[in-house]
């Protein structure tokens, strides 16, 4: 109650904003991440981005660390990205007929991610991993797909279960409208656990269709594979004929240029990418081994279609972003910059139970002090600290993702300046709780 009282005296605009909102859209908002359910308080409306920083319609700026949740690797409002998107724009925004450029998209993605051979443009992450999941059945004429607690593969029914919130291991729907039958099909197991992977591999291998899994994960805050987890997924999964899909819809282009699998060297039969690969426009694409994805119609029989897939607008923003990754230097500097953060929120967060994880430019202060490797351990967190720490740091002009399970982003445009304020920040925030 304090808190959007707060809220509403320093955000008047953005509090009649949301009020109004919430008469016509359910809840306010078109995605619940946006809406400060995890810890209280009125979502601030943005007006406008430059580069590391986003306006709010109260006119105050923030330091951004959310970057739309992912794509705004390069910040907000890039010049070159805009200028394709203008130039492309200018010549009709969509054709329902096939575009040169989507073959671009197409060999830009194939060139970076090792495993993948052949791609389909989609408009949404979600699109992306129902549509590699209905292929991996397809292929295999199995019906169960494995997927790990506590990681988010979009609002697909069958990937709905332990997405986050519930228990691991019990096939429990995480929300009502997805019938016990979606449910069913799918295998829940906890991450990093290699040993329960390989039991039910020796049970049930034949019914597996596939196993997607986030190969960093970010939508339990940041939480790093072992690699032994990560062999023997590849090796139960190819020992079996089983699909082993990466959901690479936040870590492709993020964590490197060729995502999570080229830092560690496995190759997944299907990769799902999203967020960045659409330059800050809804694109997104699932791709891997041809032999697989040639049964994907027209070419095969299983049915996947879109009428504004590969969409001008957004193909023209995806070029121009994969562009200029394609330079290792931007994740050299992204690597810097996620460092010179970890370090310092370490450093300011010495007295308080904490730990940091990250990979490259994805991170987050968990206010746990064990290492969180699994939705059990990321469960314990202290979710009041982290509401505090949430409302701290906006006071102070520094926008982070407003749950403690969702991973904070640094982009290219962040200054060492922009990182030294944001660990003053926190510095100040934690040495008022004495
Ligand atoms: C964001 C995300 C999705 C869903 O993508 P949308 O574009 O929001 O549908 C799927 N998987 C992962 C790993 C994500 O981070």
């Amino acid at each position: 109650m304090q808190r959007n009282e707060e809220s509403i005296a320093l955000h008047p605009k953005s509090s009649e904003a949301f009020a109004r909102a919430q008469k016509s859209i359910p809840g306010g908002v078109n995605s619940p991440a946006r809406a400060f359910g995890a810890v209280g308080g009125t979502p601030r409306f943005m007006v406008r981005g430059e580069g590391a920083h986003v306006i709010d319609l109260d006119g105050h700026r923030y330091i951004d660390y959310i970057g739309s949740w992912g794509p705004m690797i390069l910040g907000h409002a890039h010049p070159d990205v805009l200028q394709a998107i203008g130039d492309t724009a200018s010549r009709g925004t969509s054709f329902g007929a096939p575009t040169e450029a989507e073959t671009r998209l197409a060999e830009l993605i194939i060139a970076a991610v090792p495993s993948i051979e052949k791609v389909r443009l989609v408009n949404s992450g979600t699109e992306a991993t129902m549509s590699a999941i209905r292929l991996a059945r397809g292929f295999t004429g199995r019906e169960k797909v494995v997927k790990f607690a506590g990681n988010y593969h979009g609002h697909v029914d069958s990937l709905l279960v332990a997405a986050g919130s519930s228990a691991a291991t019990l096939s429990v729907p995480n929300s009502p409208g997805i019938t016990q039958g979606a449910a069913d099909n799918t295998i829940v197991l906890s991450y990093n656990d290699a040993s329960a992977v390989c039991e039910l591999f020796a049970q049930r291998g034949e019914e597996i269709a596939a196993v997607i899994l986030e190969p960093v994960v970010g939508n339990m805050g940041c939480v790093i594979p072992d690699p032994s987890f990560l062999d023997v997924l590849r090796k139960e999964t190819q020992a079996h004929e089983s699909v082993l899909i990466y959901d690479e819809v936040m870590t492709g282009f993020r964590v490197a240029y060729g995502g999570a699998q080229s830092l560690q060297g496995i190759k997944p039969d299907l990769t799902t990418l999203g967020k960045i690969v659409g330059g800050g426009l809804p694109a997104a694409a699932y791709g891997g081994r041809a032999e697989i994805m040639d049964h994907i119609l027209p070419a095969g029989p299983i049915f996947q279609a879109g009428t504004l897939s590969g969409n001008p607008l957004a193909t023209a923003a995806g070029i121009s972003m994969l562009e200029q990754l394609a330079d290792p230097d931007v994740y050299l500097r992204l690597e810097a910059l996620g460092n010179r953060l970890q370090q310092g929120l370490d450093r300011a967060a010495a007295k308080i139970p904490h730990s940091v994880a990250r990979v490259g430019s994805m991170l987050t202060l968990f206010f746990n002090p064990e290492k969180v490797t699994n939705w059990a351990i990321a469960e314990a967190c202290d979710l009041e600290r982290f509401a505090l720490y949430f409302h701290g740091m906006l006071r102070r002009g520094i926008y982070l993702p407003c749950s403690q399970y969702e991973a904070m982003f640094v982009s290219a445009a962040h200054t060492e300046e922009d990182i030294d304020q944001t660990i003053a920040a926190a510095a100040d925030v934690f040495s008022e709780w004495g």
